[in-house]
């Protein structure tokens, strides 16, 4: 999924003109892209003269460590809340679980995405 770089992004308003389908705004003369709307078609990337539109790909170092904060988060907020340190473990292993299923939808989603290309 595409994300603008704020950092890099100059208003130039291209992507927004080039969007097939308006899925970019500017806000606060930032391109803002609505992922709602957004098809993934990559042309905004493509068009981007200061390379401020990034693939997710890029975060994904990011994306495990905000996953292991979250985690470290609801564990304490469990013990704190439910009134006992165990139940701070509980809600690691339920944590586990969930990435666990999301890992699972993935790698099937996966298996399904590629029977498509196949056909
Ligand atoms: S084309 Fe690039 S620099 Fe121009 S508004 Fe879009 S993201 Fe920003
Ligand atoms: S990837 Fe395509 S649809 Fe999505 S915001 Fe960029 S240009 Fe628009």
């Amino acid at each position: 999924m595409p994300w603008v770089d704020e950092e890099k992004c100059t208003g130039c308003e291209v992507c927004v003109k080039k969007c097939p389908v308006e899925a970019i705004s500017m806000q606060d003369e930032k391109a803002e892209i609505n992922m709602e709307e957004c098809i993934h078609c990559g042309t905004c990337h493509s068009v981007c003269p200061q390379e401020a539109v990034r693939h997710d790909g890029e975060k994904v170092p990011q994306d495990i460590k905000a996953n292991v904060e979250q985690t470290k988060r609801f564990m304490q907020l469990c013990a704190k809340h439910l009134g006992d340190a165990k139940e701070s473990d509980k809600c690691l292993e339920r944590m586990i679980k969930y990435y666990k299923k999301e890992k699972l939808i993935a790698e099937k989603t996966l298996g399904e995405l590629e029977q498509l290309n196949n056909g």
